[in-house]
């Protein structure tokens, strides 16, 4: 009798066991795809066409993009996270561009306007043959460790948006864009120092600042004298630590529009002057400054934090789930 029921225990256990293996294996192939029956249209800017993708492999390339492959896996399905949430939104027409640059396709491949996006081919060329392997085994497990979730704050998908480096402390998005959103609030960042480049220094003539500025913004009338006495002082900072706003020379600016018009890593900048009359901008971080810190989430990930802890601490409040 005592045979009898452990045959039965064995024979339940293998229905049960087996339709589960067979399923969490039928995620991935052997080739380079994670299926998942969601697509979406992409504007190739570089090829100049729509590509019609399955939305897990769409999320392959712009992990591969848009993070460094060697950070930590737990950083890169943070990233993972934040992109598919990025792309889900766009695909239910959240937060579209206004500018029509792409009218047809809810994204872009292009990362000065929606995400990068790179083939595996086209990141062998960065990483070399003899990373390729291991790094794109990273990118696959980044997008099936975390499948079909995405970031949500009040059942409501977010607008999840990152850069590369804080510089200490993320920016709000109503210091950056002048619109509060609860979970896109100034936290610190801590680990972003442990990027090699997040501390930069440029630095202008005056006039170099002035043929820039009025070539950059049509302030035809902009003006910096040489001895730039008494004509730069910051106005006011944000709560993240950078320049809200600032005068230089005869007008005022916003520290976003100043760092576009002068092309600054960041807004978290600091002016001095030399003898010979040379403007120094030393920046920290490099980017927006909003929501997830790219460095940061690698620091956090050093230091044993899961992606749900990262996105966490960097989207205020929110709560990752699957969006089916
Ligand atoms: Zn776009």
């Amino acid at each position: 009798m005592k045979k009898l029921v452990t045959v039965q225990i064995v024979f339940i256990l293998m229905i049960v066991l087996i339709p589960f293996l067979l399923s969490k294996s039928c995620h991935t192939t052997s080739e380079d795809k994670v299926y998942v029956d969601v697509k979406i249209k992409v504007w190739a800017h570089e090829a100049q066409k729509v590509v019609e993708m399955d939305l897990e492999d769409y999320l392959l390339g712009v992990v591969a993009a848009e993070m460094p492959a060697a950070f930590e896996q737990e950083a890169l399905n943070a990233q993972a996270v934040a992109a598919r949430t990025y792309a889900v939104a766009r695909l239910k027409g959240l937060y579209v561009a206004k500018d029509g640059y792409h009218p047809d396709t809810p994204i872009c491949t292009d990362p000065s306007h929606c995400q990068g996006y790179k083939t595996k081919e086209q990141m062998s060329e960065v990483w070399g043959k003899f990373s390729t392997s291991r790094y794109w085994k990273k990118i696959q497990s980044s997008v099936e460790e975390t499948i079909g979730q995405v970031i949500t704050y009040k059942e409501e998908i977010t607008n999840p948006v990152y850069h590369s480096n804080a510089g200490g402390i993320t920016e709000s998005a109503s210091d950056v864009w002048g619109t509060p959103v609860p979970y896109l609030v100034s936290v610190m960042s801590k680990g972003d120092s442990i990027s090699p480049v997040w501390d930069q220094k440029v630095t202008f003539t005056p006039g170099e600042i002035r043929q820039k500025i009025t070539s950059n913004s049509g302030y035809s009338d902009f003006n910096l004298s040489d001895r730039m006495e008494g004509e730069i002082e910051t106005i006011e900072h944000t709560s993240g630590g950078g320049v809200k706003s600032i005068r230089l020379g005869n007008k005022i600016f916003e520290g976003t529009e100043l760092r576009r018009l002068l092309g600054l890593k960041s807004t978290k900048f600091e002016i001095s002057i030399d003898k010979k009359g040379i403007i120094h901008f030393r920046t920290k971080g490099s980017g927006h400054g909003v929501g997830m810190s790219q460095w940061g989430a690698n620091y956090l990930a050093l230091n044993g934090g899961t992606y749900i802890e990262i996105l966490e601490h960097y989207y205020n409040g929110i709560i990752v789930k699957s969006y089916r």
